[in-house]
C-alpha cells in the first residue's frame, strides 16, 4: 500500500531533503524531491503525487504560497484534492495557521522533528485523506440515491406529499401538482384541509389529526382543480416518527375522478333503471335460485297488496300457496317452453281473487349463470271484465237478430191463431161453456202477442230520439202506472229531486220503458210490501267504473254533468252468483218471466251514453243506479 504512495518532498534545503528522502523511503513511499516551490509545482503537475511536504520558508515561492496557489488556481485543479503538510520552524504568530486550515491544509509540523514524528504526521494524514475521500465517496453515493429516490417520487404515477405537524404541506411531488393544475409552490406551506373541498374538510383533518396519533389511514376526499373541474382523490396517510415522535404524514395518493365517474354513472344508471322499475304499472318480482324474492316494486305492492319491506328475503312461497307457485313457475327450466303471456288467478289485496297476465323469464349474471327468475305481471282484472261485458253485448246483439227473426215468423200465424179464435168465439152461443175455452184462446195469443211485442222492441230497437226533460215528468207517468200495485202490495214509495237538476237529454219513452222495467222488477221483488226509494242528483263525473278491488277506472275519458238517480227497494235482494247475469237476456229467476226487461234496460242506458250499477245483498234489497246525460 505504502510503496504505491508518493511523497513529493519541497524544501530548498538540500540537507532536508536527503535527510526527509531516507526517513520517507525507510518508512516504505516512494519519494521525490524538489528544491524550490516553483519545481515543486512542475514536478506535480506532470507526475501528481500522493502526498506533498512543504517547507514554509523558501525563497521565491514560499510553501504558503505554493499552498494557496494549488487551491486557488485553476490551473492546479487536476492535483488540488492533494493533501499537503507545511513544515515551519517559525513562531504561530508568523504563520496565518487558521487561514490555512480552512483552505484545507493537512498538517504543519514544526522543525526540527525527528524521524518517527515525521513519519506519524504522514501516515496520519494518509489515513485522514484515505477516510475523507471515503466519507466523500459515500456521500456521493448517498446523494446518487437521494437524486433516485426524488426523482422517482417525482415522477411516480402517484400524488405524493408530505405535512408537518401543523398540517402545512413540505413537499408535494410533481404529479399532484400537475393532477391538481397548480403550481407546487402554490401548495407548499398551505394547509392540507384547503387543498380539499369545503365539504370534505371536515374528513381531511379528522384523517390528520388520526396520522398524528401515529395510526395510518385511508380515505377519499375531492379537491378543485385549478379549472373548477372536481377530482377524487383516495389518499392513503402514515406517520412519519422521529424518535418515537410523530412530526408530521405522508401521503400516497391516487386520483380516482375516472372510476368515480364510472361509480355515479353506474348509480345514475341504477336510480334510472329503479324508477322505471318502479313507476311502471306493472308488477315485478325478482327471486333467487332459492325462490327468496330479492326486489317487489311499487306495481307488485300495489296489485298484490303486500308492503315491499315485507317480502324481502321471504320466499315466494311464504306469499302464494304451493299451487300457485308451481303454476308461476311451471316450466321454468324448460327451455322449449314459452313462459310468456300466461294467465292466472291470484289473491289480490284483501284477499280478492284477480287475474294477472305474467311472463317468467330466467334471470342470469354477467358470467352467464342462472342467479334467478323475474316475475313480471299486469292485473287484467278490468280486462276480463271488459271482456265479459263485450261478450254481453255481442250476445245482445245476436240475440237481438235471431229473435226478430223468431217474432217475425210467430206473428202470422197467431194472428191467424187469433182472427179464426175471434170469429169462432161469435159463432159460439153466449151460454154456451166451450166459448170460455175460445176467450181464453186469445187472451194466451194476446200474452204472446205483448211478449213477441217485447222481443220485437229489443230486436229491432230504434234509434233513441233525445231531446231535453225534466226527468220528474217521465217518471210521474210511470208512476200513475204502478199506483195502484204498490198500494195493494202494500209499498211504501218516497221520492226526493235535488233542487239543482238538470234536464235530461235522452228519449222519452225509451227512459220511461226502463223506469217501467225497472219498477217492475222492483215490485216483484216485494210481495209482501217494502219500501221503494227513488232519488235524483246532479252529479260531475267522468263516468268511471270501479273494479273489484275498490279502485275506479275511467270508461270515458270526458267529464261532463250528469243526473244520477237511485232506485232502491227493500226486496228479496240477488245473490252474487245471479248479479252477473242479470242483464243478459232471456235470464229469468220468475215462472212467469222473459228475463228481456233488464237487458232492454241495460242496451238503452248503453245507447245513451249512460251507465247503470247494480248493489243487492239477499234479504235487504236491491239498488239500482243509473247515470243519465244532461248533454246532448
Ligand atoms: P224478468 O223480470 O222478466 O225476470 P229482467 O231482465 O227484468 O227479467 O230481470 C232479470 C232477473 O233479475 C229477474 O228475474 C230477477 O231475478 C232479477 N231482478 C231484477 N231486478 C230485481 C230486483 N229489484 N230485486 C230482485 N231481483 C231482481
Amino acid at each position: 500500500m505504502k510503496e504505491n504512495r508518493t511523497i513529493l518532498f519541497v524544501d530548498d534545503d538540500p540537507d532536508m531533503l536527503e535527510i526527509g528522502g531516507i526517513i520517507i523511503r525507510k518508512a516504505g513511499y516512494k519519494f521525490q524531491a524538489a528544491s524550490s516551490g516553483e519545481e515543486g509545482m512542475a514536478l506535480a503537475l506532470e507526475k501528481p503525487p500522493d502526498l506533498i511536504i512543504l517547507d514554509y520558508f523558501m525563497p521565491g515561492m514560499n510553501g504558503s504560497d505554493f499552498f494557496e496557489q494549488l487551491v486557488t488556481n485553476a490551473k492546479y485543479m487536476p492535483i488540488r484534492d492533494v493533501p499537503v503538510i507545511i513544515l515551519t520552524a517559525a513562531s504561530e504568530e508568523e504563520v496565518q495557521r487558521t487561514r490555512l486550515f480552512e483552505l484545507g491544509l493537512s498538517a504543519f509540523l514544526m522543525k526540527p522533528f525527528g524521524n518517527r514524528e515525521l513519519i506519524n504526521v504522514v501516515d496520519n494524514v494518509f489515513i485522514q485523506s484515505d477516510l475523507r475521500s471515503k466519507n466523500k465517496e459515500l456521500q456521493e453515493k448517498v446523494k446518487r440515491t437521494e437524486y433516485k429516490y426524488q426523482d422517482l417520487i417525482e415522477n411516480a404515477s402517484d400524488l405524493i406529499f408530505t405535512l408537518n405537524h401543523a398540517e402545512n404541506f413540505i413537499f408535494i411531488n410533481r404529479r399532484l401538482a400537475t393532477t391538481t393544475g397548480h403550481d407546487k409552490q402554490d401548495w407548499i406551506g398551505k394547509k392540507f384541509t384547503q387543498l380539499v373541498q369545503a365539504d370534505d374538510a371536515e374528513t381531511a383533518q379528522a384523517h390528520f389529526l388520526k396520522t398524528m396519533n401515529g395510526k395510518s389511514s385511508i380515505f377519499e376526499v375531492r379537491v378543485n382543480h385549478v379549472n373548477g373541474n372536481c377530482i377524487f382523490l383516495s389518499i392513503n396517510i402514515n406517520p412519519i416518527f422521529e424518535k418515537g415522535q410523530v412530526i408530521g404524514c405522508v401521503a400516497i395518493a391516487r386520483n380516482i375522478t375516472e372510476n368515480k365517474l364510472l361509480e355515479q354513472e353506474v348509480i345514475e344508471l341504477k336510480n334510472f333503471n329503479e324508477s322505471i322499475i318502479q313507476s311502471m304499472g306493472s308488477g315485478l318480482v325478482t327471486i333467487d335460485l332459492e325462490h327468496r324474492i330479492t326486489s317487489f316494486n311499487n306495481g307488485a305492492e300495489d296489485i298484490l297488496g303486500f308492503a315491499a319491506e315485507n317480502t324481502m328475503q321471504k320466499r315466494l312461497e311464504d306469499i302464494f300457496s304451493r299451487d300457485d307457485c308451481e303454476r308461476l313457475l311451471l316450466n321454468i327450466d324448460d327451455p322449449n317452453q314459452s313462459l310468456l303471456n300466461r294467465e292466472m288467478q291470484l289473491p289480490g289485496r284483501n284477499g280478492e281473487a284477480i287475474f294477472v297476465g305474467f311472463s317468467v323469464t330466467p334471470r342470469y349474471d354477467a358470467r352467464k349463470r342462472r342467479v334467478g327468475t323475474i316475475i313480471s305481471f299486469k292485473d287484467i282484472t278490468q280486462i276480463r271484465q271488459m271482456q265479459v261485458e263485450i261478450q254481453r253485448m255481442d250476445r245482445l246483439a245476436s240475440m237481438g237478430v235471431l229473435a226478430s227473426g223468431i217474432a217475425h215468423e210467430i206473428r202470422n200465424p197467431l194472428a191467424g191463431i187469433k182472427t179464426i179464435a175471434q170469429t169462432l168465439e161469435e159463432e159460439i152461443e153466449p151460454d154456451d161453456t166451450r166459448r170460455e175455452y175460445v176467450s181464453r184462446i186469445v187472451r194466451q195469443v194476446n200474452r204472446m202477442d205483448d211478449l213477441l211485442k217485447t222481443i220485437f222492441s229489443y230486436a229491432k230497437p230504434r234509434q233513441p230520439q233525445r231531446k231535453f226533460h225534466r226527468f220528474q215528468e217521465i217518471v210521474q207517468e210511470v208512476i200513475a202506472l204502478m199506483e195502484n200495485r204498490m198500494r195493494s202490495q202494500g209499498v211504501n214509495y218516497v221520492e226526493s229531486y235535488h233542487k239543482d237538476l238538470a234536464l235530461i237529454c235522452v228519449d222519452f219513452y225509451q227512459i220511461q220503458q226502463v223506469f217501467v222495467n225497472l219498477f217492475l222488477n222492483a215490485l216483484d221483488a216485494m210481495p209482501e210490501g217494502g219500501e221503494l226509494r227513488l232519488s235524483a242528483q246532479p252529479q260531475m263525473t267522468a263516468l268511471t267504473r270501479v273494479d273489484r278491488r275498490g279502485q275506479a277506472f275511467p270508461i270515458r275519458n270526458r267529464t261532463a254533468m250528469y243526473a244520477e238517480i237511485v232506485l232502491s227497494d227493500s226486496g228479496s235482494g240477488i245473490s252474487p252468483g245471479e248479479l252477473n247475469s242479470i242483464f243478459n237476456p232471456f235470464f229469468t229467476t220468475k215462472p212467469q218471466g222473459s228475463g228481456l226487461g233488464l237487458s232492454i234496460v241495460y242496451r238503452i242506458i248503453t245507447e245513451h251514453e249512460g251507465d247503470i250499477q247494480v248493489e243487492s245483498r239477499v234479504g235487504e234489497g236491491t239498488e239500482f243506479k243509473l247515470l243519465l246525460p244532461t248533454e246532448e
